[in-house]
C-alpha cells in the first residue's frame, strides 16, 4: 500500500462505536480480568494493556502506523526527540562503550552525545557524514552504534548511506538513523539498510508545532544484528531486572523490547496519549505537507541563490549545493521544507532575523508556519567555537523552516529584508 493511503488507515480497527477518528484513551492503567491474567501480562505469557508508561491503545495505532510508514516491524514512542535519541543510546551501551556521531547534527544531540553521556562512561567519536572516510578506523570491540541524521539540521547535510551501512554492516553494529527532517516520506532508512530509526515527531509529524513526542522504529534486520553477537551481550544474557529474561530468546524483536521493558519502564519518558493523537491527526496530512513544504523551500533556496547580499545557500535541492547528488539518490519526491544560508556578520543575520515578516523567530522547524532562526545563538549556543565550526555553524549563518504559506509571500518577505 502507499504511504500516502497507510498514513490514514495503518494500525486501527475501528473500535465497537464504529468511530472514524481514532480515540484518546485517557487512562494511566488498565483493570486485569483476575490476578491470573495480570501475572500472565507481566510474565509475557500474554500481550496486553498493563499501564500507560508502558503503552495505550491510542498511542499504539500512532506506533502501528509510523511503524508502517518507516517500513519497520514495531515502534515505540517517546515524551520527545530527545528521549527517543537517549532511550536508544541506553539500550544499547553501558559504561566503557563508544558510540560514532555524525558531525552534523542537532544541537541537543551534540550535547547529549559530547557531554552527557560521557557521565554514564560513554565515548563519542565523531565522523563526516557526507564523507565519511575515518568511519572505519574508529570502530572497536566496545563500538555499539552509528548515529546520524539522514538530512541533517541546521546545515542540509545528506548521509552517505551506503559508505556507512557498509562499513556497519561488515562489523555487525546497529545503525541509527535520525529521520526528523526528512520524515518518512522522503526518506527511508531502513530500505536503505539501516537498523533503527528515531524522530522528533515535534517537527512535520505533529506539522503545527501542537506538541512534543518522538518515535523509535525497529526494523528486522537490528534483530538479526543482536543475536549471539557478543557485542550486545545484554540482550543475549538473562536481565536480572526481568527475572532472567534473555531478550533475543523472545518471539519479537529485541531491539524494542528492551526499549519497552526496561527502558521505558526505568526512565518514563512515556508520551501522554493525547500527544499521541494529535500526531496520528499530523500524520493523515503529512504526505500532502511534506510535498508542499519541499516546492516552496526550492523556490525560496533558488530567489535567495539570485540574491547578491546571500553568500551561500544549503539546500540540497539546488544543483549547485554539494550534497545535490546524494539527496538525489537517497530522497524521494523533495528536499523537506529546511534551509539555510550565510550573510556576511553576525550583525547582519541579526538584522534580518529582527525585521522579516511573515516568519517567526522561534526555535522549532517543521511547523506549518514559516519560522527563522539563528542557529549560533539558539539552538547550537552551548557548543564551543571549535564545536562550531566542525559542525558547520558559522555566526552569519540563518535557517529557515519553510512552512505553507504562498511561497511568493516568503519570498517577498525576505527581499524586503535583504
Ligand atoms: N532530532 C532533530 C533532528 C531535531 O531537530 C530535534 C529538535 O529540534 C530533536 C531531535 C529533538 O527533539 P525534541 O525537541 O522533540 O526533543
Amino acid at each position: 500500500m502507499h504511504q500516502q493511503t497507510l498514513a490514514l488507515h495503518a494500525g486501527y480497527e475501528k473500535d465497537t462505536q464504529g468511530t472514524m477518528a481514532v480515540p484518546i484513551y485517557m487512562s494511566t492503567a488498565y483493570e486485569f480480568r483476575d490476578s491470573e491474567h495480570a501475572a500472565n501480562l507481566f510474565a509475557l505469557k500474554e500481550l496486553g494493556n498493563i499501564y500507560t508508561r508502558l503503552m495505550n491503545p491510542t498511542s499504539a495505532v500512532f506506533e502501528k502506523r509510523f511503524a508502517e510508514l518507516e517500513g519497520g516491524v514495531a515502534a515505540i514512542a517517546t515524551a520527545s526527540g530527545m528521549s527517543a535519541i537517549f532511550s536508544t543510546i541506553v539500550n544499547l551501551c553501558e559504561v566503557g562503550d563508544n558510540i560514532l556521531v555524525a558531525n552534523a547534527v542537532y544541537g541537543g544531540t551534540s550535547t547529549l552525545t559530547d557531554h552527557t553521556i560521557k557521565r554514564f562512561g560513554i565515548e563519542t567519536r565523531k565522523f563526516d557524514v557526507a564523507n565519511p572516510s575515518n568511519l572505519e578506523e574508529l570502530i572497536d570491540e566496545d563500538t555499539k552504534m552509528i548515529l546520524f541524521e539522514s538530512l541533517s539540521n541546521p546545515n542540509l547535510q545528506v548521509a552517505d548511506f551506503k559508505t556507512i551501512v557498509d562499513i556497519a554492516n561488515k562489523h555487525n553494529i546497529i545503525t541509527v538513523v535520525d529521520n526528523t527532517v526528512a520524515t518518512p516520506i522522503l526518506c527511508n532508512p531502513i530500505k536503505l539498510g539501516c537498523d533503527i530509526v528515531v524522530h522528533s515527531t515535534s517537527k512535520y509529524t505533529t506539522g503545527q508545532g501542537l506538541a512534543l513526542g518522538g518515535i523509535i522504529v525497529d526494523s528486522a534486520t537490528s534483530g538479526e544484528k543482536i543475536k549471539g553477537n557478543d557485542r550486545y551481550s545484554h540482550f543475549n544474557e538473562p536481565d536480572d531486572s526481568y527475572h532472567g529474561l534473555v531478550y533475543s530468546d523472545l518471539p519479537f524483536p529485541p531491539f524494542i523490547m528492551r526499549i519497552l521493558l526496561s527502558v521505558l519502564r526505568d526512565l518514563g519518558a512515556a508520551p501522554s496519549p493525547f500527544n499521541s493523537w494529535l500526531m496520528i491527526q499530523g500524520l493523515e496530512t503529512l504526505t500532502l505537507r511534506m510535498k508542499e513544504h519541499s516546492a516552496s523551500a526550492l523556490k525560496v533556496a533558488q530567489y535567495l541563490e539570485s540574491n547578491e547580499k546571500v553568500k551561500k545557500v544549503n539546500y540540497p535541492g539546488l544543483e549547485s549545493d554539494s550534497n545535490y547528488t546524494r539527496a538525489q539518490q537517497y530522497l524521494i519526491g523533495g528536499n523537506s521544507g529546511l534551509l539555510s544560508f550565510e550573510v556576511d556578520s553576525l550583525e547582519t543575520a541579526k538584522t534580518i532575523v529582527d525585521n522579516i515578516e511573515i516568519f517567526s523567530c522561534v526555535v522549532n522547524i517543521g511547523d506549518s508556519k514559516s519560522i527563522i532562526t539563528h542557529p549560533a545563538s539558539t539552538t547550537h549556543q552551548q557548543l564551543s567555537a571549535q564545536e562550531l565550526e566542525q559542525s558547520g555553524i558559522g555566526a552569519g549563518l540563518i535557517r529557515l523552516s519553510i512552512g505553507l504559506e504562498n511561497a511568493d509571500d516568503l519570498i517577498e518577505a525576505l527581499k524586503k529584508v535583504l
